[in-house]
């Protein structure tokens, strides 16, 4: 029987290009998800709680792309979706359309625990939250503002080769994707794993437009039986890849998780021909894996042989396809 590292636990801030200005709050502000999500854990809490303790942090730090500080839509609003998930059970919960809900990944979980479904958005969603008396907050930054306004102006002068070909823009011009979305992962003390992402979507998305991260499979995995996965980066690509499932059913086959985490970058390079993607993982062994193809991951990770969790906006970056 090999040894079991736990508790652990794996936070993300997003993948993406992390404007200099903003990278030292970045980490700061995964450092402090990372503590929050540890806490949680060295209580003996589980790892459900754990990952949505972290989540709701950077949902409530708006350097981040999630909860306030949310990027806005082509329309000039904000839709914000979330998703938490139970590898215990394999029970689900996740949001998306959400205008002012304070922290979506609360509502996430409500969904997981309070009712029969899994995805629920919109009009419905924010009823429940009112049900549930969850906290509603302006979601609007000046900075977001600011970005939408340059955006916009780009894409007026037909500088913005905009959606129809997201992978060429990203691939092209790092600017328009907004680094910041969140998520985490972790194994608790009893050795159950959890995963929980949560976002604002991407600059200039169209209105309605749901991503890869209140996606289960895509953005948001756990399985007790594999481990827990957590993505970041281009939506598109995450939901046609099933980039969360993917990595799990890897570490199911005996892949350990960094390998898990690289092999699924890989396919992102070979079968989308790039597109920035990022993912953190975690096993039923306590290993973590994190791998990207984008310029920066902005991420941190605790364990119980850390006094203090480490932080940083780079892990194994992945350019090959196989
Ligand atoms: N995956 C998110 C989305 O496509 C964006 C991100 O991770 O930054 O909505």
């Amino acid at each position: 029987m090999k040894n079991v590292h736990k508790p652990v636990i794996v936070v993300h801030g997003g993948a993406g290009a992390w404007h200099p200005e903003r990278q030292d709050l970045g980490l700061a502000g995964v450092k402090d998800a990372a503590r929050a999500g540890f806490k949680t854990l060295s209580r003996g809490d589980s790892a459900l709680d754990a990952v949505e303790a972290a989540v709701v942090q950077m949902e409530d730090n708006e350097v981040f792309n999630a909860g306030r500080g949310s990027a806005l839509s082509i329309d000039k609003r904000i839709e914000m979706e979330a998703s938490i998930m139970d590898g215990r059970t394999l029970d689900a919960g996740a949001v998306g359309l959400l205008t002012d809900i304070r922290n979506p990944v609360r509502l996430a979980r409500i969904i997981l625990e309070q009712t029969d479904h899994v995805f629920v958005v919109a009009r419905g969603a924010e009823k429940l939250a009112d049900l549930f008396h969850l906290e509603r907050r302006d979601p609007f930054t000046k900075l977001r503002v600011q970005h939408w306004n340059a955006l916009k102006e780009k894409l007026a002068q037909e500088k913005l080769d905009y959606l129809p070909k997201l992978q060429k823009l990203v691939t092209s011009e790092s600017r328009p994707f907004d680094p910041g979305t969140v998520g985490a992962v972790a194994l608790d003390q009893n050795g159950d794993v959890a995963a929980a992402t949560s976002t604002g979507g991407f600059s200039l998305k169209l209105p309605g437009r749901i991503g890869d991260s209140p996606l289960i499979g895509c953005g948001t995995y756990a399985d007790n039986e594999a481990g827990a996965c957590s993505a970041t980066g281009i939506g598109e690509i995450a939901i046609r890849l099933v980039l969360a499932k993917c990595v799990c059913d890897s570490i199911h086959e005996g892949k350990p998780p960094q390998e898990a985490a690289e092999r699924a970058i890989k396919r992102v390079n070979r079968r989308m021909g790039g597109g920035f993607m990022g993912l953190i993982a975690v096993d039923m062994l306590g290993g973590i894996g994190v791998a990207h193809n984008s310029p920066n991951l902005c991420w941190a990770y605790m364990t119980a042989k850390m006094r203090h969790p480490e932080a940083s906006l780079e892990a194994r970056i992945i350019r090959e396809q196989s």
